[in-house]
C-alpha cells in the first residue's frame, strides 16, 4: 500500500481523535524507524516512551517469538510462569512489593486509586494530585490529571480529588485533610512538560501520608523501568512510597501496565475487587522479562544515565547559540528543552531532516531516546536540531 491509500483507510474507518503527522511507519530497529517511503528517521522519542529498549529490541523478540508459539494466553483462573517471574524481577527492583498486571498506564492508576479506597478506612475518598499532572484518559485517571484541558467536555468528574499546585508543600499540608486516601504524583512530571519533583515536596508528601494513614502513590509510566538511570525514579529521592504504578517502557513495545503495593496494602485486594481480563497475559509478561533482563545484561541503567548526562550537555551548549533555547531539565534520558516560543514547527522541520522528537505544553521539546542510544546518535541528533534552530 502506498502512504496515501493507508492514510485513506484511516480517513474512512478509523475514528479521527489523534493529530496524526502525514507518514506511514512499516519498520523499526533500535534507534532507527523506517516509512512507506523509505525514509530513515532518527527516533529520539520512541513510541512516546514506550520504546524504552529501542525498536524491536532482539531479546524481547526473541522472547516473544518463543512465547507466542507455547501459549499466548492464559486467563487469571490459572498460574503461569511468565507472570510470576515478571512480578518478582520488579520487587526485587523497587522496594519489595506485590504486582498486579493489566494493560496500560491509565489502567495501573486505576488500580492503585480503587486499591488505596479500599485500604483505608471508609471516611477516606479523597485524592489529592498536581497541576501540570498526566495519569491517563479513563474517568478516574482523567479525573486525577489536573490540567483543564482534559476535562472539557466530561464535567461533572470523579469527586473527591484535590489539585495543588506542583511541589508547593504549603498548599499540600492545606489539602491533606483527614478524607485524603491518597496523593498520585509522578516523580518527574512527563506529559506535563518534563518537571523534576523536588525532594523536599516528596518527602512532605511521605511524612503527611505517615501521619495520616493515607497511602502514597508514585505514577511511575512514564520514569519507570530505567529511564532515569535508575530502575524507578523514586529512587533519585529519599522516599519510598506504598505503591508504584508502571506501563511504557515495561514490555520493551508491547502493551502492559503494573501496579506494585506494599505487601500490607496489597493484601486489601482480595478476589472479586479488581480484574483485567488481559492483565498478566503471557506474551506481555514475557516481553516484560525480557526487558529486565536486556536492561541488566546491556548494562542499561548506567548508559541511560551516561548518555542522558552527555545529551543534556550538549543540548545546554546549543543555548549559547540559541536564544530560542531558554533551559535544559531533567534527569537521565527524560530531558525537557524549555523554548521561548512555540515548538511544534521545530519538530515538523527535524522530521523532514529525518530526527524524531516531540513537543509537549507549545514550548517543551521532549527529547527521550531510548536507553541503548549511542554518543553518535546522540550528536547526530543534536546536529539536526541545531541546523533547524539556526534556520530560524
Ligand atoms: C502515558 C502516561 C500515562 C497513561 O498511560 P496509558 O498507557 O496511555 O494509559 C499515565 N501516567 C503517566 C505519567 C504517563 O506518562
Amino acid at each position: 500500500m502506498t502512504t496515501q491509500e493507508t492514510i485513506g483507510l484511516f480517513n474512512d474507518y478509523v475514528i479521527a481523535n489523534y493529530g496524526r503527522l502525514p507518514r506511514v511507519m512499516v519498520k523499526g530497529e533500535g534507534c532507527y524507524l523506517w516509512d512507506a517511503d523509505g525514509n530513515k528517521i532518527l527516533d529520539m522519542f520512541p513510541g512516546w516512551a514506550v520504546s524504552g529498549l529501542g525498536h524491536c529490541p532482539p531479546k524481547v523478540v526473541e522472547a516473544v517469538r518463543k512465547q507466542v508459539g507455547e501459549l499466548i494466553h492464559i486467563d487469571n483462573t490459572f498460574y503461569s510462569e511468565p507472570q510470576g517471574r515478571l512480578a518478582k524481577l520488579l520487587s526485587e527492583r523497587a522496594f519489595g512489593g506485590k504486582c498486579f498486571f493489566c494493560n496500560s498506564g491509565a489502567e495501573a492508576n486505576e488500580a492503585a486509586l480503587k486499591l488505596a479506597r479500599l485500604c483505608t478506612p471508609k471516611e477516606k475518598y479523597k485524592f489529592i494530585t498536581c497541576e501540570g499532572s498526566f495519569h491517563g484518559r479513563t474517568f478516574a485517571t482523567v479525573t486525577a490529571t489536573a490540567q483543564p484541558k482534559y476535562h472539557e467536555g466530561f464535567l461533572p468528574l470523579l469527586p473527591g480529588f484535590a489539585y495543588i499546585p506542583f511541589n508547593d508543600i504549603k498548599a499540600l499540608e492545606a489539602a491533606f485533610t483527614d478524607e485524603v486516601a491518597a496523593v498520585l504524583v509522578e516523580p518527574i512530571q512527563g506529559e506535563g512538560g518534563i518537571h523534576v519533583a523536588s525532594p523536599e515536596f516528596l518527602r512532605a508528601i511521605r511524612r503527611l501520608c505517615d501521619e495520616k494513614g493515607a497511602v502514597m502513590i508514585l505514577d511511575e509510566v512514564q520514569t519507570g523501568v530505567g529511564r532515569t538511570g535508575k530502575w524507578f525514579g523514586y529512587q533519585h529521592f529519599d522516599v519510598e512510597p506504598d505503591i508504584i504504578t508502571m506501563a511504557k517502557a515495561l514490555g520493551g513495545g508491547v502493551a502492559i501496565g503494573a501496579m506494585m503495593a506494599r505487601a500490607e496494602i496489597a493484601a486489601c485486594l482480595v478476589p472479586g475487587k479488581h480484574a483485567s481480563t488481559f492483565g498478566g497475559n503471557c506474551l506481555a509478561c514475557a516481553a516484560g522479562v525480557a526487558t529486565i533482563e536486556a536492561i541488566d545484561e546491556g548494562n542499561l541503567l548506567q548508559q541511560a544515565a551516561e548518555m542522558g548526562q552527555y545529551a543534556q550537555e550538549k543540548l545546554r551548549a546549543l543555548k549559547e547559540k540559541h536564544s530560542i533555547i531558554d533551559h535544559v531539565r531533567g534527569i537521565g534520558l527524560m530531558i525537557g528543552i524549555q523554548l521561548t516560543a512555540a515548538g511544534a514547527q521545530i519538530v515538523g522541520k527535524c522530521l523532514e531532516k529525518g530526527l524524531r522528537i516531540n513537543c509537549t505544553h507549545d514550548t517543551v521539546i521532549r527529547f527521550m531516546p531510548p536507553m541503548i542510544v549511542t554518543k553518535e546518535q546522540i550528536d547526530e541528533a543534536v546536529g539536526i536540531f541545531d541546523s533547524v534552530l539556526s534556520e530560524g
